[in-house]
This record gives C-alpha cells, sequence and structure tokens, in this order.
C-alpha cells in the first residue's frame, strides 16, 4: 500500500515532524493528489501556535478546531493520482491547483458560493488535513484547477495569497479607477497584492512596508512610491504625496498598520483588511462618519473568485512573485524563517 508521508503538527507550539500513514483510498466524488508543491503561509504560524493574537494578553483559541497530528498546508498543486468512481473529469495524471476553502455545502454561507465563510467548513490544511504531505484527500472535483502553462509553484500559492489578495483588491476597483491603489505590507500576500493591481488596474499602486529589502523588491516590481510606515513622517509623506488614499489594503492587520491606513484615507475611502498579525486597533468613532471611511475584512476567497484568478493568471497577465523552492523535510525551517520575517516573496514545499 503507498504511504503517505506527512511533516505533522503534533503538538502546538512545537516544530512540525515526519509522520507516516498508509493513503488513503479515495471513494464516491473523493480524488486521491499527489502533491507537487506546497506553499508557506503566514496564518499556518497561527496554526502552528494554537491561536491568534487579539490584542493585550487576549487571544483566539483555535486548538478545537483540528484533531492532532494534523498536515498544515493549503497552497498545493499536484497530480491527480487516484480517483473515486464517481470523481467525473477527474483524470488520473491531470495536474491541479486545489481549491482549499471547502464548506459542507449546505449552510447559508455555502449556498451562496461562499465556502469560504461556511462555519463547519472543511477547508484543507486547516480544519482537514493539507499539503505539507505527498498526498492530500479532495472531497469533489469541482476543487481542482487546471493550471497549465503555469507552474506548479505559481499555482499553488494562488489559491490562497492570490486569492485573498484578489478578492480584496476586488473590493477597492470602483476607486482604485480614481487614483492609486496603497498597499500596505509586503510579505508574499503583499507582494502578490502588487503583480495583481498592475494587472488588474491602470495605475501602479504605491506600498509601505516597515522592511526596506521588501519596499526595494517592490519598487522593482513596478510600484510607484515606496513609504516606511515606521517613519513617524510617513502620513504626512503619503498625504503630501496623494492628497488621502481612497483605496487601501492591508495585508498586515495590526493595530500600527490600520492606525497607519486609516490615518491616510481620503474621504469616502476603504480600508480591505486580509492580514491576521493582531493586536488591537481603535479608532476615534467620529472619523468613521466624518471621513466617510469603510474598514472592510476578508479572508481568501471564494471558488468563483479562484477561476477568475486562475484564468487571469493563465492568460498571462500576471507576472509571478518571488518564490523559494524548499524540500518537504525543511517545512519548519520556512515556518521559523517566515515567522522571523527572513522571507521575500514566497517559499513553496517542493515534495
Ligand atoms: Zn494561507
Ligand atoms: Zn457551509
Amino acid at each position: 500500500m503507498t504511504k503517505l508521508h506527512r511533516q505533522s503538527l503534533v503538538a502546538y507550539g512545537q516544530p512540525l515532524c515526519e509522520t507516516v500513514v498508509d493513503c488513503p483510498v479515495p471513494r464516491g466524488s473523493e480524488i486521491l493528489v499527489r502533491v507537487e508543491r506546497c506553499g508557506v503561509c503566514h496564518s499556518d504560524l497561527h496554526l502552528q501556535d494554537g491561536y491568534f493574537a487579539l490584542g493585550g494578553d487576549k487571544r483566539l483559541d483555535i486548538t478545537k478546531d483540528r484533531a492532532l497530528p494534523f498536515t498544515l498546508g493549503h497552497e498545493i498543486a499536484g497530480v491527480i493520482e487516484s480517483v473515486g468512481e464517481a470523481a467525473e473529469g477527474a483524470t488520473i495524471g491531470r495536474r491541479v491547483a486545489i481549491y482549499p476553502w471547502i464548506g459542507c455545502g449546505t449552510c447559508p454561507a455555502c449556498s451562496a458560493g461562499e465556502e469560504n465563510l461556511c462555519s463547519a467548513h472543511r477547508h484543507l490544511g486547516i480544519a482537514v488535513d493539507g499539503g505539507f504531505a505527498s498526498h492530500v484527500l479532495i472531497p469533489h472535483p469541482r476543487y481542482l484547477l487546471d493550471y497549465a502553462p503555469l507552474s506548479p509553484v505559481f499555482a499553488g500559492p494562488l489559491m490562497c495569497s492570490g486569492l485573498t489578495a484578489y478578492s480584496a483588491l476586488k473590493r477597492l476597483t470602483s476607486r482604485a479607477e480614481r487614483s492609486p491603489v496603497l498597499l500596505v505590507g509586503l510579505g508574499g500576500v503583499g507582494m502578490m497584492g502588487l503583480a495583481l493591481t498592475r494587472a488588474l488596474f491602470r495605475e501602479p499602486p504605491i506600498v509601505a512596508d516597515i522592511d526596506a529589502e521588501k519596499r526595494t523588491a517592490a519598487l522593482a516590481a513596478g510600484a510607484a512610491q515606496a513609504f516606511d510606515p515606521s517613519d513617524p513622517q510617513a502620513r504626512k509623506a503619503v498625504l503630501a504625496a496623494t492628497g488621502g488614499v481612497l483605496a487601501i489594503c492591508d495585508f498586515v492587520g495590526s493595530d500600527k498598520s490600520l492606525q497607519f491606513s486609516t490615518g491616510v484615507l481620503a474621504r469616502g475611502g476603504k480600508v480591505v483588511v486580509t492580514g491576521l498579525l493582531g493586536g488591537n486597533f481603535s479608532i476615534a468613532a467620529a472619523m468613521i462618519p466624518i471621513k466617510a471611511m469603510t474598514i472592510e475584512g476578508t479572508l481568501t476567497g471564494t471558488l468563483a473568485d479562484a477561476r477568475e484568478l486562475i484564468d487571469l493568471a493563465r492568460s498571462g497577465k500576471i507576472s509571478p512573485i518571488r518564490t523559494r523552492d524548499r524540500p518537504l523535510s525543511e517545512a519548519q525551517a520556512a515556518l521559523d524563517d517566515l515567522r522571523a520575517g527572513r522571507i521575500v516573496g514566497r517559499t513553496v514545499l517542493s515534495i
């Protein structure tokens, strides 16, 4: 019997380690995919910790959401290895990216096509074993997306960092047609946001990050201007350069990043928050109507968004972001580097 090799979370707050079990056999509409690449995402760090920081000493405990040992990894591209008898259209050998935000299929969110927001979800690498493994089991062929002629290194991360940035930018479309978007935070999602902004909107974005190397990388990738939000003059500099920003993506999601983002908004402006760094953000309540501001959160994206995004990428309109390939056995080292902020672009595990 084929063995399933995984880099498993065996205890919260502890390093991943290899576990080996028998490979599952797909039944019904299920598909077994041999993983080729799986991206490493910042949310994997929170999952490994077992909580999200809510500010002060408060934590959102997320240890109840899965059984251990558990396999992280939700940015998966692979090859169909075997299929259940009812997995229509899932041809063995087909190379696919996997939409990981799989819902229950019956709740109001799922019925509206928002499986990413399902409250009884089966999100891969979050609630159900994911892609830091040799194989992954998928419940239905509808979650498999052809990605040729893209590389699997590019296609995997499109399903989380790409999808998150795409879904956030879609929420800014009408404002982005009037003036440049500001992207705050240039990690994997932020750099993907930069590539997407170049593909979706006429004007190149302005960017902000506390890391000089990331600002340089963003300018090289087509950003119009880059600001250091840790500079006390940064807010004034952005306001002087723009007169106030209408459309902001906050890929950090911390008290500091939101202070900065809301501080440079123009009247009628909107901040879309995707980042999960945490902290406790407060704002003078009167500023919400005075600035007619919108603060909106978004969590990954829908299956329809994922299909749109893959189509956009397959048409050659999105420049691939910088990626680094590492073997699956280095999953923990990749997480450590991400936690230390040592990553520019995306790390992708090669299986
Ligand atoms: Zn992710
Ligand atoms: Zn549901």
